[in-house]
């Protein structure tokens, strides 16, 4: 009798310890906004997903959204928790109201043209594959970080998930890395835009410019010019607001053109 008595005490205690196991590699998942995680990947990883070779061993990276601060996030089985994070706030004013408060023509080009952002944004190609070594687009100085809320004359805006480099007008701005331009237009806010796919996911769009030095389906190398800093669409003044997809979320441009982001990525594994 007492001899099954410790069998049975021992098994629980194996199924606590593996229970407590499995809880913390759960609690370890978690990351701020805006910020990219390596998960160490599984063999069986789907032909979709991307697997990045850091160091020897195979990673898959996770983009984590803005929008899901303080919450769990799932990913193919992972639940990943969202840090809250105050990235703070920014009051703009403009004074021309016709650019605030648009009229029906302008408020119309700009729904036609939020659709057709929002289509390129999606795309998802593999012909070629990052290496997430981006550099800066721009010198300039940041005018505006990621996360920020914004106030236009007061009025809560969507929050800034993007980078704003400010440098003076005709500043040559290059692509951060190899990749194909899949959208060149003029559009009613971001005025002279790029969009560039740099494959599996990852695309960076640039706003604002007063000259485009390339055009659709070209294929651009990393440090090729591809426009110049401008005040083009709703601005304030001369600036690049930039852009970084990574599967469709927006993340932290700051964190991306880091050197050695994916050594660094290897510091927090989780
Ligand atoms: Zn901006």
């Amino acid at each position: 009798m007492s001899k099954l008595k410790i069998i049975i005490n021992k098994s629980y205690c194996l199924t606590l310890i593996a229970s407590f196991f499995i809880i913390d590699i759960n609690a370890q998942l978690s990351g701020d906004p805006g910020e990219i995680i390596a998960v160490k990947a599984e063999e069986n990883l789907k032909g979709s997903d991307y697997a990045i070779s850091i160091e020897g061993s195979l990673y898959q990276l996770i983009p984590l959204p803005y929008s899901n601060q303080g919450e769990y996030i799932k990913h193919e089985g992972k639940s990943i928790y969202i840090n809250k994070r105050d990235f703070g706030e920014s009051r703009i004013s403009i004074e021309n109201t016709s650019l605030v408060d648009l009229n029906k023509e302008d408020s119309d080009r700009a729904y036609k043209e939020s659709k057709i952002i929002k289509e390129t944004l999606n795309t998802y190609t593999r012909n070629i594959k990052p290496d997430f070594n981006l550099i800066k687009p721009v010198e300039g100085i940041i005018s505006s970080r990621y996360g920020k809320k914004r106030f236009i004359n007061d009025k809560p805006r969507s929050p800034h998930l993007s980078l704003d480099i400010a440098a003076p007008e005709g500043t040559t701005v290059v692509s951060p890395a190899k990749g194909n331009i899949i959208l060149v237009g003029n559009f009613f806010y971001s005025g002279n835009y790029i969009v560039i796919d740099h494959g599996y996911g990852l695309l960076t769009s640039y706003s604002h410019l007063s000259k485009v030095s390339i055009e659709e389906n070209q294929i651009v190398e990393k440090g090729q010019k591809i426009g110049a800093i401008g005040s083009t669409g709703r601005v304030t003044g001369p600036h690049l607001h930039w852009t970084v997809y990574f599967e469709k979320i927006r993340i932290n441009p700051e964190l991306i053109i880091q050197e050695n982001f994916l050594k660094k990525l290897l510091l927090n594994q989780k």
